[in-house]
């Protein structure tokens, strides 16, 4: 059986189709936002989804996300994603040849690359069905790990940050509470550690927290305890939806600037951090090290290209504090503007 393909529309959005193959098992979305600015890039993520319904709304959010993020990070990507529904214990070959064939279908529109569930070997298998496939992990002339990178993006954002509490963007004494040290998260703590931040750390990864006693002299922070933690910086780093109504009035920071996707549970959340007087770096502003990363691979991949591109991340977050000071509006929805200024012009 071939795969069968639905077209679904849905305002705002350029193409979502849905593609369905029983020979393979393979039950996918891909929804491209926005190709303004270039051909749609964004990763293949893999869940076992309740409906596809559920499906649908994730992958509606995290397109236009990517076209949010390739905007304000300045480069020429537009914004798509992809799901598979289904559980990561299920992959084959077949579904991803499968898969493959359906990324075929766009004719370039849509760039598949990694996200969640999603490993190099299951990316390559995608790739003998379609060239459109950026990011396959150790390959000759891929781009690789995109984690150091994303991590120097956040460090530079934390340094517009520390400019805009004190006046001065060096971050010696600077006390860092960061949360999930796993790729990003310890190359971040790195970082500051090297620049003679002092930083708190927690996981629910012994093992890695161990690890960063030792080589980086970082502090420990019981897993929960990092929301009551009196410091000047919160970092996100594991996971999304953890700045909620619960955890906002615990926070004793002045500032939040970390990796994770998706941090604010609601857009109210970010209302309640600026009337808090709490500075949010936004998270797709500041982790686009990644995407960043990708975009110079597209080009031909040259690693000094890809780090200076991603060290302007400090220069986006003064304008988005800057603004946010004029205007008296949350970082977050000025960030949003700058997006939409780059996507659609200034209105
Ligand atoms: P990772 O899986 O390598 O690291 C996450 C770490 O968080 C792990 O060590 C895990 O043990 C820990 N963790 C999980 N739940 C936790 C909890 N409740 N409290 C504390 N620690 C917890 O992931 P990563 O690649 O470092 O990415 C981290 C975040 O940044 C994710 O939200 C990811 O979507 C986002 N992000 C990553 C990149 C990238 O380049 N890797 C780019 C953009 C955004």
């Amino acid at each position: 059986m071939a795969l069968i393909i639905e077209e679904v529309k849905e305002q705002g959005f350029e193409k979502i189709l849905v593609a369905k193959d029983s020979s393979s098992g393979l039950s996918a979305i891909i929804a491209i936002h926005n190709t303004h600015l270039g051909p749609a890039c964004g990763g293949i993520r893999m869940l076992p989804y309740a409906s596809q319904q559920e499906a649908m709304t994730d992958v509606l959010r995290l397109a236009k996300g990517m076209s949010y993020k390739s905007a304000l990070a300045g480069i020429n990507f537009g914004g798509g994603k992809s799901v598979i529904i289904g559980n990561p214990d299920q992959k084959s070959k077949k579904l991803f040849h499968s898969f493959g064939e359906f990324v075929e279908k766009f004719e370039g529109k849509y760039i598949a690359a990694k996200d969640m569930n999603i490993e190099s070997v299951d990316l390559g298998l995608v790739k003998e069905k379609t060239r459109h496939v950026l990011g396959v992990e150790g390959e000759v002339g891929t781009s690789g790990d995109p984690s150091p990178v994303t991590a120097l993006g956040v460090f530079r954002a934390l340094e517009a940050t520390a400019e805009s509490l004190t006046g001065s963007k060096n971050i010696k004494g600077l006390k860092v509470a960061v949360q999930g040290i796993g790729h990003v998260g310890y190359a971040l703590a790195a970082l500051i550690t090297e620049a003679g931040g002092e930083v708190w750390v927690t996981d629910t990864n012994v093992k890695i927290v161990e690890k960063a006693k030792a080589e980086l002299k970082v502090k420990f922070v019981e897993l929960e305890n990092i929301y009551d933690l009196d410091c000047d910086v919160f970092s996100p780093c594991a996971r999304g939806a953890i700045l909620n109504s619960v955890t906002i009035p615990r926070l004793k920071c002045k500032a939040i600037v970390g990796a994770a996707n998706n941090q604010l549970a609601t857009s109210e959340d970010g209302i309640r951090l600026h009337e808090r007087g709490i500075l949010y770096a936004p998270d797709y502003a500041i982790n686009s090290g990644g995407i960043i990363n990708i975009f110079i691979e597209y080009q031909g991949y040259d690693r000094t290209k890809a780090l200076k591109k991603t060290e302007a991340i400090y220069l986006t977050m003064k304008e988005v504090f800057q603004r946010s000071k004029a205007t008296h509006k949350p970082t977050f929805e000025v960030a949003d503007l700058l997006a939409e200024e780059r996507l659609y012009g200034k209105k």
